[in-house]
């Protein structure tokens, strides 16, 4: 089984290539972004905490956000394979995707990186805005998910080229 993580700054096509894995090789697909937004959708207690944090472009707290993926990875069942688009953001996640995945004796294949200037991904967010009805596709909040990004999110780049798993 394989276990494909979808890496890349918000905008860079993480979905759209995840659509293409799924479709090609019939992968089952992880958005939290998607999960997050079910949630807000359903008006539960998780989906109020969740939008606090992404209406600002802020990442939701990782102890939260891991039992959230430990949760829909489990409710998935047997497949071919898995990709995680949006996750893991932070190194604390990707260290605990490393110990959830070996607890259930198997782990990240590998993970494909995505590189797109950021002014493009300015203005493919602020058009898909015109769209996709999401409250973060504004250029202020835009900008916000952009900075957290690159502090938080870009260092899992070598991370995984350490571990041997970065394909760029
Ligand atoms: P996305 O659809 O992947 O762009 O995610 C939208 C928003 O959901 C992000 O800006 C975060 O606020 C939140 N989010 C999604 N995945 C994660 C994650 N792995 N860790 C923390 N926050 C997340």
């Amino acid at each position: 089984m394989k276990n494909i993580v979808i890496f890349g700054a918000p905008g860079s096509g993480k979905g759209t290539q995840s659509d293409l894995l799924v479709e090609k090789y019939g992968f089952k697909h992880i958005s939290t972004g998607d999960v997050l937004r079910g949630e807000i959708k359903n008006g539960t207690q998780l989906g109020q905490t969740a939008k606090s944090y992404i209406d600002k472009g802020q990442l939701i707290p990782d102890s939260l956000m891991i039992d959230i993926l430990a949760a829909t990875y489990d409710a998935l069942g047997k497949c071919e394979g898995v990709i995680f688009d949006g996750f893991p953001r932070t190194i604390p996640q990707a260290e605990a995707l490393k110990e959830m995945l070996a607890a259930r004796g198997t782990e990240v294949s590998g993970m494909l990186e995505l590189q797109v200037p950021d002014e493009m991904l300015i203005e493919r967010l602020v058009n898909r805005g015109k769209t996709s009805g999401r409250a973060d596709d504004n250029e202020e909040t835009i900008k916000a998910r952009l900075e957290v990004y690159h502090n938080q999110t870009s260092p899992l780049a070598d991370w995984y080229e350490n571990e041997g798993k970065r394909h760029a």
